[in-house]
């Protein structure tokens, strides 16, 4: 691999023996009495917020994992905890350039992708590029190693919705030469070229939509709410709320996220699924909360709305409750008080 770093974890570890078939995998993790190999598992973006807790959860359930990242908008420092973990490696590679992984592979996690509004508005090509080229990547080592493909997709597909909430079976209102079409269109191209996979290849995928999420290892200055008002009220700075702050969203706490993700890789579901929190709350609720629980004496502004931002985000569950048996158990203001007690705790992010 050109420019391949590899990081974390033990040599001997790095090669493998021939690999075994899908049908004598597991897809839990823990190590199989019989033979006792675990589940190795390929995260692409792993470096990034959501990738470092996923990568997180896989080693605590005794997988070995693999972590992808070329470092575009994710950092060594968020999974610079588990690389004294036997079973982590960190490999600096760029998914669109190609993707190699020697030895076998049962699961691949396909999270690459700049993912918050600022970093794709400029990186449009780069994200246009993750998404497609980057996807037929993961896809090849998916159905090169017999592995299950899941994709990290997007509540951003529904674009704005003029369906509310959001079942999986709405089609989604998107505008494809807007500023945030690179994203959008990315993803539904994205979720297409799975199907195909899927279809022609007969690889085992599953499609994950994922609703705004946060948590630690957000970065402050990311352009999405949460974290911005949760610095600005640390900082005493001004709390800039876009339009009226009347527009909704459905936040969900990243431990709930991932504990629905890991049910989707675990289960035989294709998808997609929504995994989010049907709690809906204004933007501006949503400031004024995060205002009281900081006991800030942050003043809330308004600032202009950015182009096609959506009005309402509200995701239907039904599926994920009654497939995989998941609903999210962290509370709105819950959730909260961790995601600030972090930013609070971490000063030198800000
Ligand atoms: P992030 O920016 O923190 O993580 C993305 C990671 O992908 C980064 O570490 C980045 O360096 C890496 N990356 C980007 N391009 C790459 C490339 N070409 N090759 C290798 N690595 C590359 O974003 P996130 O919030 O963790 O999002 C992760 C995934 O989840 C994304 O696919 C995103 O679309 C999806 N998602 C996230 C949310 C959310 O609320 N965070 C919501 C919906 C979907």
């Amino acid at each position: 691999m050109a420019d391949a770093l590899l990081l974390g974890g033990s040599a001997e570890r790095r090669g493998g023996s021939s690999p075994p078939t899908r049908t004598e995998r597991d897809r839990g993790c823990r190590p199989r009495l019989a033979s006792n190999a675990m589940t190795r598992v390929v995260v692409t973006g792993g470096a990034g917020f959501l990738g470092s807790h996923l990568c997180e959860q896989l080693l605590e359930d005794g997988c070995e994992v693999i972590a992808l990242d070329n470092f575009l908008t994710g950092t060594p420092a968020n999974v610079e905890h588990l690389m004294e973990h036997d079973g982590f490696r960190l490999i600096k590679a760029d998914v669109t350039e190609y993707v190699h992984v020697p030895g076998p592979v049962d699961q691949v996690l396909h999270f690459a992708s700049p993912a918050s509004p600022i970093d794709y508005l400029l990186l449009p090509i780069e994200t246009m590029k993750v998404g497609s080229i980057g996807t037929l990547h993961a896809l090849g080592l998916a159905k090169e190693k017999g592995a299950r493909f899941l994709l990290a997709s997007t509540s951003e597909t529904y674009g704005d919705p003029q369906v509310h909430p959001q079942p999986e079976e709405y089609w989604g209102h998107v505008n494809p030469v807007g500023p945030r079409g690179v994203y959008d269109e990315a993803k539904r191209f994205a979720e297409a070229l799975t199907m195909a996979y899927r279809r022609t290849h007969d690889v085992d995928t599953a499609i994950v939509r994922i609703f705004n999420t946060h948590g630690p290892r957000m970065r402050p200055n990311d352009g999405r709410a949460i974290p911005a008002f949760a610095s600005q009220a640390l900082t005493g700075q001004p709390i800039t709320v876009a339009g009226d702050g009347s527009q909704t969203r459905s936040i969900i706490y990243v431990d709930d996220l991932i504990a629905g993700i890991l049910k989707l890789l675990r289960s035989d579901l294709a998808g997609p699924v929504n995994i989010g929190n049907p709690h809906e709350t204004s933007v501006l609720h949503l400031a004024e909360t995060i205002k009281r629980l900081t006991k800030s004496d942050s003043e809330i502004v308004f600032i202009d709305r950015p182009t096609d931002d959506p009005t309402v985000r509200q995701p239907d569950i039904t599926l994920a409750r009654t497939e995989l048996g998941w609903e999210p158990m962290v509370g709105f203001e819950a959730g909260l008080e961790r995601t600030i007690e972090w930013f609070r705790s971490h000063p030198e992010v800000g």
